[in-house]
């Protein structure tokens, strides 16, 4: 591929923009390669601006479960924009789109909307110490919520990628108050608990993690962390950002029959413009401001372009057979990549759950924590990533991230996927 234009939009993009980015991951520097500047998007493809096309299976990292400009959200955000893009005012398409979360995802009574994800955890987890009276929260080493700096403490994702411990900028003061505990391995969990349970208020998890490459949780593991943080009054909080709409319509709670404290959404709600949520019981969510002391707020807040789009999208999710169809894409995605790396003798494994898989270059026989997750050959992905990208197929530009299939991917494209995979892998070992 010809990808002369890209190499020169990066370089004057460096002279402007902090390491030519607005977001790390984006830089390619983990896969030694220069970010494809897009032009345009449809459907299930993307295009940059040497012309390149490619099926996209980044799917902007998440939020693109219908594709590229489907032509249901242009229609609601181009209307929404014809009538005022932003007034700092209720609007009552925001009542209409939480009346619709409520209704997808019953564990939440109240929601607030946001501007990200990143907004979405830093003020749930306020909400969490605020309600229950308690300063210590526990994440999982490799789960990432965002860049708020409570959560930049062994986190996954562009941190992971990247090779940062912590980032430097956060204080000991703040990092001291999360505790960090290992994904699936409840005794972690139990031994912060048996230390400082009195002041723990919550525990915050991504429920399949999806930031160190998608790692599925052990049965037991939401269960028994549920049982945990009921014993100890502390609340349990899902970080749905990925999951949330994904793997099932009422996100991996539905799917894993667990019901946490408090959900937090991202990336599908804003049906591919920048909304985050948070959200729970009437009880948690009336100790927000103005219902109650914990202040929160946001001039852009509920923005009617993308509250719109966050329903319009909802309202295409809830349509009869949406989910069964991703599962038969994806099952038959996940499914076409483990025949391929059998049939070219490649150690790895692909871990899907819905909508949402990796392949990891690794070889451990199961991938389900972060542990195992970092042992993967992140070289081996640089050199089989440059070589699929080279067959136009776009995946993200990291081993420890997911593969989202889009409700736009086709048979065909499925198709012509397998057989880019095939090759890439094909041409690595040889
Ligand atoms: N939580 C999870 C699970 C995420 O995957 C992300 C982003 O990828 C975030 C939070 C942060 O969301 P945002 O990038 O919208 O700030």
């Amino acid at each position: 591929m010809n990808i002369q234009k890209s190499i020169e939009a990066f370089k004057r993009a460096k002279n402007a923009i902090a390491g030519g980015v607005n977001s790390p991951v984006r830089a390619y520097s983990s896969v030694d390669s220069t970010p494809l500047f897009i032009d345009r998007g449809k459907g299930s493809k993307v295009w940059d601006i040497d012309g390149n096309e490619y099926i996209d299976f980044v799917s902007s990292y998440g939020p693109l479960i219908l594709g590229h400009a489907h032509p249901r959200i242009l229609e609601a955000v181009t209307k929404a924009a014809e009538k005022g893009t932003s007034f700092g005012a209720p609007t009552e398409t925001e009542t209409e789109i939480a009346e619709l979360v409520k209704e997808m995802v019953p564990s939440i009574e109240r929601i607030r909307f946001v501007n990200s994800g990143t907004e979405a955890t830093m003020s749930g987890i306020r909400l969490a110490r605020g309600y229950t009276g308690k300063d210590y929260i526990v994440k999982f080493s490799g789960c990432f919520h965002g860049h708020g700096d409570a959560f930049l403490i062994q986190a996954g994702s562009g941190v992971m990628t990247l090779g940062l411990p912590d980032s430097p900028g956060v204080t000991k003061g703040t990092a001291g108050d999360t505790l960090v505990a290992h994904y699936n391995d409840l005794e972690s969990v139990q031994q912060l608990f048996d230390q400082y349970g009195d002041n723990i208020a919550g525990v915050i998890l991504e429920p399949v993690a999806g930031n160190m490459g998608t790692v599925p949780p052990d049965p037991s593991f939401l269960k028994g962390l549920k049982k945990i943080t009921k014993k100890h009054q502390s609340l349990l909080i899902f970080d749905e950002v990925m999951t949330g709409f994904r793997v099932a319509r009422g996100g991996a709670q539905e799917y894993y029959d667990v019901t946490p404290d408090m959900t937090i959404l991202g990336k599908i709600i804003g049906g591919g413009l920048p909304v985050g949520a948070f959200g729970g019981s009437k009880e948690i969510m009336e100790h927000l401001s103005p219902a109650g002391p914990v202040y929160q707020s946001g001039t852009l807040s509920g923005n009617p372009l993308a509250m719109s789009a966050g329903k319009a999208m909802l309202n295409e999710l809830n349509k009869e057979g949406f989910y069964e169809n991703m599962e038969s894409k994806s099952k038959k995605i996940a499914e076409g990549m483990e025949q391929n790396i059998k049939d070219n003798g490649i150690t790895g494994t692909v871990n899907r759950v819905g909508s949402m898989m990796t392949l990891f270059f690794n070889e451990k026989e199961q991938i389900n924590s972060f542990e195992s997750a970092s042992a993967s050959d992140t070289k081996r992905y640089a050199e089989f990533f440059r070589s699929i990208s080279n067959k136009g197929i776009y995946l993200a530009p990291s081993q420890f991230e997911c593969m989202f299939v889009s409700e736009a991917h086709s048979d065909d494209d499925i198709s012509a996927f397998l057989e880019a995979h095939y090759k890439a892998l094909q041409e690595i070992n040889s």
